[in-house]
């Protein structure tokens, strides 16, 4: 597989974009225009100078590697790409109409892949013409860091199409997990009723943010506490998270905090936007409650 088009070139778009770019692929870097895009690539500039700061890169790989991202202003220049990955805004009716653009344009051998969180696989192959190439294939944040991608099987994914989008894991770099189409997967399964539990127990007064978050840290061994994590994954996604799961699962258990319905009505959705439950303005983060 030589080239990949990433459509979506926000957090995770771009970092798959990094990472796809570093290890050779050419990649196609599409978002709703191309202004967005190259806001997108100017992004993965900045993060390359730093890991040539940090030592990590030399400047000519850098430079190879931020040359090999193409910024798009449509999905026509991906038609002859191996795969895409779809990482756009978390909500169903947003990704069916780009699979299904994407699906008249490409290839009869690509991959249609989506990074969704928590959306059904098999939902989702519906709006592509030949849902045996549409696999999950789920990245963590930040992308360049993290080590793993699931692998997610839809109901009519074909042997084929795990396999190449298990190798395109393998070559950025990652160690992929398999998962069964269940509503998010395995990993989010997880996390996410754990940091809804941190909204509500924070809506209640139970403690500060920063007490949650230091709870956490240190009392159960987290790199960062739950409050801290949720600004960082967009605290927008979240909320649609917790919706698949609740009306995916049908179970109340999954309904999203007041809390942080409330943060995504003010727009305050967290680092991406400046201000989440921190407010990142500042030299320091500082709890906005
Ligand atoms: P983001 O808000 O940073 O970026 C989403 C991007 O999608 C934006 O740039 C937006 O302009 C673009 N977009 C919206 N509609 C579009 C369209 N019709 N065509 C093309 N682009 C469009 O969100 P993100 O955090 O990068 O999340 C993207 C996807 O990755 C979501 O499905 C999310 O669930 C998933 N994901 C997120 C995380 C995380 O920690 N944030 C982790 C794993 C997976």
């Amino acid at each position: 597989m030589k080239s990949i088009g990433i459509i979506g070139s926000g957090q995770m778009g771009a970092g798959i974009a990094q990472v796809a770019a570093q290890a050779g692929y050419h990649v196609y870097l599409s978002d709703m225009n191309q202004e967005i895009a190259e806001k997108g690539k100017a992004g993965i500039a900045r993060q390359l100078v730093r890991l040539v700061e940090k030592e990590k890169i030399d400047q000519q790989s850098a430079e190879t590697a931020l040359n090999r991202i193409e910024t798009v202003g449509s999905l026509d220049p991906m038609a002859s790409a191996d795969m895409i990955v779809e990482a756009a805004t978390e909500r169903e009716e947003i990704k069916r109409q780009i699979f299904a653009a994407a699906s008249e344009i490409l290839g009869h051998q690509a991959i249609l892949a989506s990074n969704t969180s928590s959306i059904s696989i098999t939902r989702l192959a519906q709006s592509v013409k030949d849902p045996s190439r549409f696999v999950g294939v789920h990245f963590f944040n930040p992308v360049p860091l993290m080590g793993l991608v699931e692998i997610i099987r839809g109901l009519a994914t074909s042997d084929q199409s795990v396999a190449i989008a298990s190798d395109f894991a393998k070559a950025v770099g990652k160690q992929a997990v398999l998962a069964k189409d269940s509503p998010c997967f395995v990993v989010n399964r997880i996390l996410l009723p754990m940091l809804n539990e941190a909204f509500f127990a924070l809506g209640e007064g139970t403690a500060s943010m920063e007490d949650i978050d230091r709870g956490v840290q240190l009392g159960l061994g987290h790199p960062m506490g739950p409050i801290t994590l949720a600004d960082m994954i967009g605290l927008d996604t979240l909320l649609e998270i917790l919706r698949v799961l609740q009306s995916d699962f049908g179970d109340p258990k999954y309904r999203p905090a007041p809390l942080l319905v409330k943060y995504v009505e003010a727009g305050w959705l967290g680092r991406k936007t400046g201000k989440g439950f921190y407010d990142y303005s500042g030299e320091a983060p500082v709890p906005t409650m």
